[in-house]
């Protein structure tokens, strides 16, 4: 049996460079049967065309320059590298014409574009062999209107061009190679397709010549459930019907051009989306037969960057031609709509467009609707923005009842707002829209409720991970994130640093040698911004950073700042929170109540283990107990290492100002032991404490252990002055040890008062026997009348990090 056509469609992705060309080359000499080769620019390359400066001439000459002296000898690759300086010396005679000019015109731009496909075509050919491969001019082959820039192709036309210049090469055993994404206009000169057009050549020629399947090698090993760097999660689609891939195509997913599909519609042309990397794998078949039946959902595509328009007004109900002229004025201003909506009520009609044609719609939809305006039929025509639309897309949808509440159950429970609607009546598609900042969270968020990571079975492209993002990197960050590279946390990796300065970001995690490399620059005193990052402020960065493929991302709060408007930001962007920073949870109520309700609403986590004694399971026993049914009544606890280790030794008879020192030197205090001995450091503990038990009052006010006259002392005279506070001290101890009791530091939370200050307790007591940094919690709860007791080493950067990573873990596990 004679092997049957195909039409192979390799991407610019593909083509990166010497090392595409050849893999491209071998794999289709590998090939057995007739086959017709379309080829995109190397990767880049049309971009860097469109720049149209003469300086993009060099990198172009150099870019293929590079690719001929490594696929082609002697005199072949002389006339290689000539047609490459040609190309490049003619591009960059044009653009010096143009910049005369002073802009580029559709049509010049579509001229000045097209040496990419050519050349690139011209070197794939090469590379097959020259006795096997023949390039031929797309402009022989593919017949378009005159709409530069986005030609429609003219489908008769190609097809007669196409049987013209190809089937003799075929049926000869040529491999003909034509390059994608260029047309010719009926007066003989280039057009483009459209960006991604070459997927659209492929097509046409297949259809035009009756090829049976159309092969798209690309970057990624498929179609896949959705555009895999804004879902991490993201899963290849085993199988679509045409018109599921055309709704894909046309909502934006990259990976197909937006009109790919119509020339195949209607016909039984099968399109293979395959791997060029792994070439092994299935990937995605597009093909007119129905399956997947259990995913009546299979696919998001996500379109950035768009506007709602509304025409509103009550006078617009019932009067005939508003719609016709609606969109009659915005087809004038040269705009495409992508997805229209209409309130039942008829007072307004919205629609989307992309972002940077708002202002032309508008204006021209304010011209045609000037009476109207004038006498106030018509209340308005406004534009909003930054928005983006949101397709979900799926065959199955037809008749199951229930899709749309999933949808939008999905995205209340991540407090996104909807801002419009619209469903197909092909009931194939439910597009909705929601502003841009929210557009990364509202896919994973229906995403995850179609399950769609599993579609098809098998692994997913990714494996989920927990991406952290850490905010500062002191000495608790690296602690954690040394324990989170040390490897026995499998599904958690540093994804993002910020600092004041800036942020680094990798979305494939930051390696261990990079992060030891930046601590160690950071020690010297450098800023991210100047260590690799970018500038940026913190919302920023975590807006930039959630609009990349995370998953599960979780905010790591390890600095001493006050960061509450930034931790709402990362909520508001959809991160987890983890603090081991007091200060967020610790100042009015309002702002404690507003970050944890925030989060609430959008679905988001707060954990804060790390904030009260360190890794110990206060805040988890808590929670148990809360979940168990009991009712902790109050919690007291010593939770300051600094103030438990000065104390236990004072009552051990030792010397105030020695236990002091001894407490800086050894690093459990503060440079200035003052943040300590003031007690503010442990009563923002107590707080928090309190908070969780349903206290909403104001801060305690500490019992500060430095006299007054004390407090506003350089730090120098301070130390040098400690002995003087020794004989009130050593007077204290022996009172309350002649009483068998000793002196701690201790809050104490109720749900109706929290305080915090010195108090005499018996020796013999789980907290009058503790000594050194330990801190010592105990729940008197309805259940334990007999206090529950945490006690453990309640400071210090490895067991802070321990506790990070434990309410970390916890966020991925549940
Ligand atoms: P090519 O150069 O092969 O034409 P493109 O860059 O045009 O490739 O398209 C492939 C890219 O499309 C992928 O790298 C991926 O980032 C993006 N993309 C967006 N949505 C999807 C999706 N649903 N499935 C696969 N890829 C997608
Ligand atoms: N090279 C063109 C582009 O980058 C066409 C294509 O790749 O399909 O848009
Ligand atoms: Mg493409």
């Amino acid at each position: 049996m004679k092997a049957a056509l195909e039409i192979w469609k390799f991407g610019g992705a593909a083509l990166a460079d010497e090392h595409g060309i050849r893999r491209a080359a071998d794999q289709i000499n590998a090939h057995r049967g007739p086959v017709v080769v379309v080829a995109s620019a190397l990767a880049g390359v049309t971009d860097l065309l469109l720049s149209a400066t003469p300086a993009a001439a060099d990198t172009f000459r150099a870019k293929h320059h590079a690719v001929a002296r490594a696929i082609a000898k002697g005199s072949e690759r002389d006339r290689l590298l000539s047609a490459i300086d040609a190309a490049a010396t003619e591009y960059e005679d044009l653009c010096k014409a143009l910049a005369m000019l002073g802009h580029v015109e559709a049509r010049a731009r579509d001229l000045l574009v097209s040496r990419g496909e050519r050349l690139s075509s011209l070197l794939l050919a090469a590379a097959i062999s020259t006795s096997k491969a023949k390039f031929v001019d797309a402009a022989d082959v593919i017949a378009t209107d005159a709409a530069y820039g986005n030609a429609a192709p003219e489908l008769s036309a190609c097809a007669t061009r196409a049987r013209r210049t190809l089937l003799p090469l075929l049926n000869r055993g040529v491999v003909p190679v034509v390059p994608g994404f260029i047309g010719r206009a009926p007066d003989g000169s280039v057009t483009t397709l459209g960006r991604g057009g070459t997927d659209l050549t492929a097509t046409l020629i297949a259809r035009s010549i009756g090829a049976k399947c159309v092969v798209f090698w690309k970057d990624v090993p498929g179609i896949l459930t959705a555009d895999p760097r804004l879902v991490a999660d993201a899963r290849v689609i085993p199988h679509l019907h045409h018109r599921e891939a055309s709704e894909v195509a046309h909502y934006g997913a990259k990976v197909l051009h937006p009109r790919a599909l119509i020339p195949v519609a209607g016909t039984r042309i099968t399109l293979r989306i395959r791997s060029f990397v792994d070439p092994s794998l299935p990937g995605t078949e597009v093909s007119a037969r129905q399956s997947l039946k259990g995913y009546p959902v299979k696919a998001l595509a996500i379109l950035p960057e768009q506007a709602v328009v509304t025409v509103a007004g009550k006078g617009m109900v019932g009067v005939h031609g508003i719609a016709a002229r609606t969109f009659g004025a915005v087809d004038a201003a040269g705009v495409s709509v992508s997805t229209i909506f209409q309130a039942s009520s008829e007072n307004s009609i919205g629609f989307t467009v992309p972002q940077a044609q708002a202002d032309a719609a508008v204006a021209s939809l304010r011209q045609a609707f000037r009476h109207e305006l004038e006498h106030g039929l018509i209340d308005g025509v406004t534009a909003r923005a930054p928005l983006a639309v949101i397709a979900v897309v799926g065959d199955g949808m037809v008749g199951t009842p229930g899709i749309s509440a999933r949808v939008f159950s999905a995205l209340e429970s991540g407090g996104i707002n909807v801002v419009a609607i619209a469903q197909g009546s092909s009931e194939r598609n439910i597009s909705f829209v929601v502003s841009a900042a929210d557009a990364p969270e509202a896919a994973r968020r229906v995403h995850a409720a179609f399950q769609l990571s599993k579609i098809g079975g098998g692994r997913p492209v990714s494996k989920p991970h927990t991406d952290v993002v850490l905010l500062g990197y002191g000495r608790v960050g690296r602690a954690l994130s040394d324990q989170i590279v040390s490897g026995t946390n499998d599904g958690v990796r540093i994804v993002g640093l910020l600092d004041r300065s800036g942020y680094l970001f990798n979305a494939k995690g930051l390696s261990r040698s990079r992060l030891r490399a930046l601590a160690e620059a950071k020690d010297k005193g450098a800023l991210l911004s100047a260590l690799g990052g970018k500038k940026a402020s913190a919302a920023d960065a975590l807006a930039t950073i959630s609009e990349h493929a995370v998953s599960r991302p979780v905010v790591v709060d390890v600095t001493s700042d006050e960061t509450g408007s930034v931790l709402q930001a990362a909520v508001s962007r959809g991160f987890d929170v983890v603090l081991a920073n007091k200060k967020p949870l610790a100042g009015s109520y309002d702002s404690y109540a507003r970050l944890l309700d925030d989060a609430q609403s959008r679905g988001r986590r707060v954990r804060f283990e790390a904030t009260v004694g360190a890794g110990l399971p206060i805040i988890d026993t808590y929670r148990k107990l809360d979940e168990s049914g009991d009712r902790v009544l109050r919690i007291d606890g010593c939770v300051s290492g600094t103030l438990m280790y000065v104390l236990s030794e004072v009552s051990a008879g030792r010397r105030f100002s020695a236990a002091v020192r001894e407490a800086v030197d050894r690093g459990y205090a503060e440079p200035d032991p003052r943040d300590d001995l003031s007690g503010r450091d442990a009563a923002r503990k107590g707080l928090i404490l309190a908070r969780m038990i349903g206290y909403r009052g104001a801060a305690p006010v500490a019992h500060d252990l430095v006299p007054e006259a004390y407090r506003h002392l350089p730090l120098k005279e301070f130390l040098d002055r400690l002995e003087e506070l020794d004989g009130a001290w050593k007077d204290k101890t022996e009172t309350e040890a002649a009483k068998g009791a000793v002196l701690r530091y201790v809050v104490s939370a109720t749900p109706r008062k929290v305080t915090a200050g010195l108090l005499a307790v018996p020796k013999t007591s789980p907290m009058g026997a503790a000594e050194g940094t330990r801190n010592i919690i105990t729940f008197h709860s309805k259940r334990y009348k007999e206090p529950l007791v945490i006690s453990g080493p309640g400071a210090g950067a490895e067991v802070t990090a321990a506790g990070l990573l434990n309410d970390i873990c916890s966020l991925g596990s549940a």
